[in-house]
């Protein structure tokens, strides 16, 4: 994704094309990035080739997830929504892993019938659970344990899953006692400890400090789990300055911690495969003018995009095209819908910008679309996927008459 004549391109398509024939907003991906994230992802944990599920919550179009598929991955998946969805993409169900605190009796019932690979479990009432389901069914499921590494994952609030207070996963001790319990039971092989501690984490020592953790459970409860789930949370670079996390260093404390464990590594990544293949074309309905800024109200709004106003996350915004003319205003790029929060970005020296402009919102591929809402009555975005000059469009804009 780059200027191509200052017109911002996907691959050999420009945006101002696509908003040209199919309107806006879009959400457009480009395969080659997608390609490249999980080659590169690949070859940086190549020394021991672990099990990469990508997590389907962070990206559910069945097309992107097919193209995924093809590139080696399997998925993490939440719901039997989102089981169904990797299903229909094709996805392996002996690379599919399903996490999630909630999991119903349908849910769970759905995902044994289908053999997938584990069942990641995050309380002794779901072991009990999946224990009724598999006499009556006369199976025996493969389970792994979720571990709650009492570990910061040092990165906003709300997307830390791993601390003590967070819902999530066992802590040690009722982590080694569900062990005990399940290597005891006639239906259930526990296979799996798996963890999760959080999203967009840049920082290596909040890894490292899990890594310890897993090493002591691992040791204090005395069982060969097969694999070990390590989940995702690998932060990407949102801003051009921004941190992002150091893969090698992580992938040598990964050697390391394996050298006392015979274990397969699974990932669970969402944000680092799909994050920065995809932007969010958007058109300027109007330009609100006040004393201190102008309102950049654009198409799209929060229903669409909801990360800045769920989770105060800021998203670079660029021009469509170049034009190099700084505006000296303070410009807020804002959404129509009737919320303080339905806010983009403040910027402080864009280039000047005058109504029915195209703007680009950059990095939204992950929880993007996934996260997109229906309110207001907002129809969901068309979104395309980008091959060289190839279009493909992966998802039809939504029809109004439908949501009618
Ligand atoms: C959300 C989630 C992931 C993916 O997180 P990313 O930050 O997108 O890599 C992986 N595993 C579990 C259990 C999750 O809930």
């Amino acid at each position: 994704m780059k200027y191509l004549n200052k017109s911002f391109s996907i691959e050999r398509v420009k945006a101002k094309y696509l908003a040209k024939k199919f309107g806006t907003p879009i959400y457009c991906y480009s395969y080659e990035k997608l390609k490249t994230n999980i080659i590169s992802f690949k070859n940086n944990f190549k020394s021991f080739n672990p099990l990469i599920c990508f997590s389907v919550k962070s990206n559910t179009n069945v097309n992107l997830l097919r193209e995924i598929k093809k590139l080696g991955c399997g998925a993490d998946i939440v719901s039997i929504g989102e089981l169904m969805k990797a299903l229909k993409a094709g996805v392996n169900t002996k690379k599919i892993v399903f996490s999630g605190v909630g999991k119903t009796t349908k849910e769970l019932s759905y995902a044994i019938n289908k053999n997938i690979l584990l069942i990641n479990v995050e309380s002794k009432s779901e072991v009990v659970e999946i224990e009724k389901i598999a006499k009556s069914k006369k199976k025996i499921v493969n389970i792994g344990i979720r571990l709650n590494p009492n570990t910061d994952a040092k990165t906003i609030n709300k997307i830390s899953t791993g601390k003590k207070e967070d819902k999530f996963g066992l802590t040690e001790k009722s982590f080694i006692a569900l062990a005990k319990y399940t290597i005891n039971s006639k239906y259930i092989n526990l296979k799996c400890l798996s963890v999760h501690i959080g999203s967009q984490i840049v920082n290596n020592l909040p890894y490292e400090k899990m890594l310890k953790v897993i090493d002591r459970v691992i040791k204090k409860s005395n069982h060969k789990f097969e694999f070990v789930d390590l989940g995702g949370g690998f932060g990407i670079s949102y801003h051009n300055k921004s941190k992002k996390l150091n893969f090698k260093k992580y992938s040598i404390s990964i050697s390391s911690f394996l050298k006392n464990h015979n274990s397969k590594i699974i990932f669970e990544p969402g944000r680092s495969i799909i994050g920065n293949t995809g932007v969010l074309i958007s058109k300027i309905i109007y330009i609100k003018k006040t004393k201190s800024k102008d309102f950049i109200i654009l198409d799209s709004a929060m229903n669409d995009l909801m990360r800045p106003a769920l989770y105060g996350s800021n998203h670079k915004i660029i021009p469509v095209i170049k034009k190099g003319v700084s505006s000296k205003k303070i410009y807020e790029f804002v959404g129509p819908i009737c919320e303080s929060t339905d806010k983009f970005l403040t910027s402080k020296n864009f280039q000047k910008l005058k109504e029915k402009d195209l703007i680009i919102i950059c990095d939204v591929g992950a929880y993007g679309m996934s996260l997109s809402s229906n309110y207001n009555v907002r129809p969901s975005p068309i979104e395309i996927l980008v091959k060289g000059s190839k279009i493909n469009i992966i998802k039809k804009r939504q029809k109004l008459i439908d949501l009618i």
